[in-house]
């Protein structure tokens, strides 16, 4: 017989879901829009420490609309982390503009500030000053943003960060997703809270999230009729959605309290172990640990055996992101080091980091792994 599934990150209610979504429901407010979108934008903007946000369908459409925002066209040079998920890179090559890869530092997986360096200086050298930057807090660890806001500060170029697995991440109480020009967040099913789907665009720059506002509601022009200057689209979220939002994000704390109890309980079981090593945290960075994420040394240990174990006990388990520089849609592109992620990629492994599992099922998951390194 099949043990029960554990999965590596499954959406976790927390149980006022159904009386707001009814709410919703009852005052027919199911859409456009409507008053659960104002209350989770309000929200969120305490939370994240900004003075805009706007909610819109997906992370991924947030990151596309803050690419406009910024101004990226046609030929541009977008420097982007290499090691990331897909979605941080794609809405680059949406605008048509043109994809540079910057490979990350061993102390948070993240953007490498050296390398960030190199690549500006080398295209600005060409007369090709990268018109944006897009650096990612990936699993929940902040990146390096002193370094990293500095260079780009100094270079005038602005920052877009990726903070779609980052939720209640921050650098000494700053909060992940507000130290730049536009911060983005994903609701996605899989993130640290959900809204079944959904993203938003964080900003200090009200007047760029108004204008968010207008692209992602299919840019109507102010006219009795429908008129339109500029090409909109569909991305902003319903209420419906909004109302799960609401719920979710009112309990932000104890999932981040669970996430990190999750990496606290793998790191005590296995950290002993010659040749795993897990992702610390340097001083006043503060991760969600959103994934417990550790690497396996392949001269001792063999991952697909511990990740074969693992499938075989019907437990979720998943290789470190891929890193995009070695991805086919992106195989073509300019690469600044590149051996940091594909090491990481070679020798990585995500445990089930749900903020709902059971001391049970954890405990399950180390005796898999124990047996599997000792057979
Ligand atoms: C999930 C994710 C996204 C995309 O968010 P969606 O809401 O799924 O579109 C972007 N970047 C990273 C790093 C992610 O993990």
């Amino acid at each position: 017989m099949n043990k029960p599934k554990i999965w590596l990150s499954s959406p976790h209610l927390s149980g006022l879901e159904q009386e707001y979504v009814r709410d919703a429901i009852d005052s027919n407010w199911i859409a456009p829009l409507g008053p659960y979108v104002d209350l989770f934008e309000e929200n969120l903007k305490r939370f994240c420490q900004v003075s805009g946000v706007a909610l819109l369908i997906s992370g991924t459409a947030a990151i596309h609309l803050g690419l406009k925002l910024i101004g990226v066209a046609q030929n541009d040079i977008v420097l982007c982390q290499s090691f990331t998920f897909s979605a941080s890179a794609n809405p680059i090559l949406y605008e048509k503009a043109t994809p540079v890869f910057i490979d990350s530092e061993l102390e948070t997986w993240n953007m490498c500030p050296n390398l960030l360096e190199e690549a500006i200086v080398k295209y600005v050298a060409k007369g090709k000053k990268p018109k944006a930057i897009i650096v990612v807090h990936l699993y929940g660890m902040p990146a390096n943003m002193d370094k990293i806001v500095a260079l780009a500060g100094k270079f005038e170029i602005p920052i877009l960060e990726d903070a779609a697995e980052a939720l209640g991440s921050n650098i000494d109480g700053k909060p992940c997703g507000s130290f730049s020009e536009f911060g983005v967040l994903s609701f996605n099913g899989n993130k640290i809270i959900t809204t079944s789907g959904g993203g938003a665009l964080l900003s200090n720059n009200e007047e760029a999230i108004e204008k968010a506002r207008f692209l992602a509601s299919q840019a109507k022009d102010f006219a009795p009729h429908y008129q339109h200057s500029e090409i909109g689209y569909n991305y902003r979220l319903s209420n419906i959605s909004a109302a799960i939002g609401v719920a979710q994000l009112s309990i932000i704390k104890d999932r981040v309290a669970s996430r990190r109890e999750n990496y606290e309980y793998y790191l005590k079981q296995l950290s002993h172990i010659e040749g795993f090593t897990f992702l610390s945290e340097p001083t006043t960075y503060f991760s969600n640990r959103w994934l417990t994420t550790l690497t396996v040394d392949p001269s001792i240990y063999n991952l697909d055996i511990i990740n074969l174990a693992l499938a075989k006990e019907n437990i979720e388990s998943r290789p470190l992101w891929k890193p995009m520089h070695i991805q086919p849609i992106f195989m073509d592109c300019d690469i600044f080091g590149g051996e940091v992620s594909e090491n990481l990629f070679n020798k990585g492994i995500c445990l089930p980091s749900g903020s709902n599992l059971t001391l049970e099922e954890k405990e399950r998951v180390i005796s898999v792994i124990i047996s599997s390194i000792n057979s």
